[in-house]
C-alpha cells in the first residue's frame, strides 16, 4: 500500500476524519465491552510536514507520534508550544536518546536494558521523569523489535527500577499480512499481558500502567474492541 505524504489536508477534512475515528473507537470499545472515554487517538505525523501537525492540533488533536529522530527534530521548533503531548514510536539507537529524551514526553519502542539505561541516563540530565511503553513483540516476528512476551513482566521491573522512568503500559506492532483472527488473537494476548502485569505492579510505585498503545490505520477497530488505551493513526488521518 503507498503512503500519500499530504502535508495539504484541509482543516475540515481532518475535522471530519477525527468525527468519524472518534465514533469508530466509541462503537469497537463498546462492542468490546471497554470505556470510549479510556481511548485516546495518537496522530502519526512521519508522513507530514509541520504545517499538518498544527492543522491536526487546531481539528483537536492533543498527542502526536513520530518514529525518527530526524523527523521529530524537523519539526520540533514549530510545534513545541502547543498543547501536545509527543511521544516517539520508532526503533529507538541509543546514540539519538539524547535528542529524543529532550523533545518526547513519552518513548513507546522500549526495547532493551540497554536503550532503557540511557533513557533514564538522558531523562536525568534533562531533570525529567520520561514516560515509557515497553515494546512486545507479540507476534515473535523476527523483523520487529519488542520483548518476548514471556519476558515482559521480568523487563517492567528492571526498567521501573530505573531512577528516571515511569513505565506507563506497553505498545505492540503487529507482523504485516497476517488474517483478521490471527490479528484479533494477537490483539486479545496483549490485553490479557497488560492486565496481569498491571495487577502484578499495583504495589509498584514507579508504574503506572495506563496505557495500552496497540492499532494502527488498518486495524483500530479491532485494537480498540480488544481494549485497546490508545491508537495510532497516521494513514487514515493524512491520506
Ligand atoms: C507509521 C506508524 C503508525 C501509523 O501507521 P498507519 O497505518 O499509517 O496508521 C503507527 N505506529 C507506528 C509504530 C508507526 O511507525
Amino acid at each position: 500500500m503507498a503512503k500519500y505524504l499530504n502535508n495539504d489536508v484541509p482543516l475540515e477534512l481532518l475535522e471530519q476524519r477525527l468525527h468519524i475515528i472518534r465514533e469508530n473507537v466509541r462503537t469497537a470499545a463498546l462492542s468490546g465491552g471497554h470505556d470510549p472515554e479510556a481511548v485516546r487517538v495518537m496522530a502519526v505525523t512521519k508522513y507530514v510536514g509541520h504545517e499538518a501537525v498544527l492543522r491536526a492540533v487546531k481539528a483537536g488533536i492533543r498527542l502526536i507520534g513520530e518514529n525518527r529522530e530526524q523527523s521529530l527534530s524537523q519539526k520540533y521548533e514549530y510545534i513545541r508550544g502547543e498543547d501536545l503531548e509527543i511521544h516517539f514510536i520508532g526503533h529507538l539507537q541509543r546514540n539519538k536518546a539524547a535528542k529524543v529524551v529532550r523533545m518526547a514526553d513519552c518513548v513507546q519502542s522500549l526495547d532493551s536494558e540497554a536503550l532503557a539505561a540511557e533513557l533514564s541516563r538522558q531523562a536525568a540530565a534533562c531533570e525529567k521523569e520520561l514516560a515509557v511503553l515497553v515494546q512486545v513483540n507479540i507476534g515473535n516476528d523476527p523483523n520487529k523489535s519488542g520483548i518476548r512476551p514471556e519476558e515482559a513482566q521480568a523487563f517492567v521491573e528492571k526498567a521501573s527500577i530505573l531512577p528516571n522512568l515511569r513505565v506507563r503500559g506497553l505498545m505492540t506492532i503487529l507482523p504485516l499480512g497476517i488474517t483478521q483472527a490471527q490479528t484479533e488473537e494477537y490483539f486479545s494476548r496483549m490485553h490479557a499481558l497488560y492486565v496481569d502485569i498491571r495487577e502484578k505492579n499495583r504495589d509498584n510505585e514507579k508504574v503506572t500502567m495506563d496505557c495500552l498503545s496497540m492499532g494502527m490505520s488498518g486495524d483500530y477497530k479491532l485494537a480498540v474492541r480488544h481494549g485497546a488505551t490508545m491508537v495510532r493513526l497516521g494513514t487514515v488521518l493524512f491520506e
